[in-house]
């Protein structure tokens, strides 16, 4: 018998919300197919596992093999579908994020610029994040496969799903494309209310 300890989030709009950027048909297979069967895998493998009790950031800390894997990839997905409304054009970063990012990058150019490169050469599938670091400085960092900046300490905050499954039935191999779509979906309230949470 699994448990039933994790559900799959509901989404904080619809399906067809992000559409050009994200499909319809990429949303449903991403969060009712993959994520979901991560959600089912989880509640499985912690039958016995001695996780049971623990929250999920914790399991991404302390776990290893599967149930990190699986653990780590609702989180990851958590994290990454509630980042993001429906296209604006001019979409830029507001409040104490842009202040940061000027900070710390230089520009908000320049910010995407490296946010975008970094994601574009990820070998193999992973995420490319920026994190917030206990004196709030902010990192990009890539992350292989289901990778967490948490699990050194950060907190993350803005994240891109550079696994194939993210943008194959929309761009196919075009990954770069993918990724300079998606600013224009970044609900950036959001990513400074994780900023500013720490
Ligand atoms: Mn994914």
């Amino acid at each position: 018998m699994a448990t039933n300890k994790f559900e799959l989030i509901t989404l904080p709009y619809a399906e067809e919300a992000l559409e050009p950027v994200i499909s319809r048909q990429t949303i449903a297979f991403h969060h009712g197919k993959h994520l979901q069967a991560y959600v089912n895998n989880l509640n499985a493998l912690l039958v016995d596992s001695g996780f049971e009790e623990m929250p999920l950031v914790d399991i991404v800390k302390k776990a290893n093999g599967g149930i990190f894997n699986n653990a780590g990839q609702i989180l990851n997905h958590e994290l990454y579908f509630g980042q993001f409304c429906a296209p604006k054009e001019n979409n830029l970063p507001s409040g104490d994020i842009a202040a940061a990012i000027d900070r710390d990058f230089g520009s908000f150019a320049a910010f995407k610029e490296e946010f975008q490169k970094k994601g574009a050469t990820l070998f193999g599938s992973g995420w490319v994040w920026l994190s917030a670091d206990a004196d709030g400085k902010l990192v990009i960092s890539q992350e292989q496969n289901a990778g967490n900046p948490v699990q050194r300490g950060l907190n993350p905050l803005l994240t891109f799903d550079v696994w194939e499954h993210a943008y194959y039935i929309d761009y196919q191999n075009r990954r770069p494309d993918h990724l300079s779509a998606l600013w224009s979906i970044i609900n950036w309230q959001v990513v400074d209310q994780r900023y500013n949470a720490k």
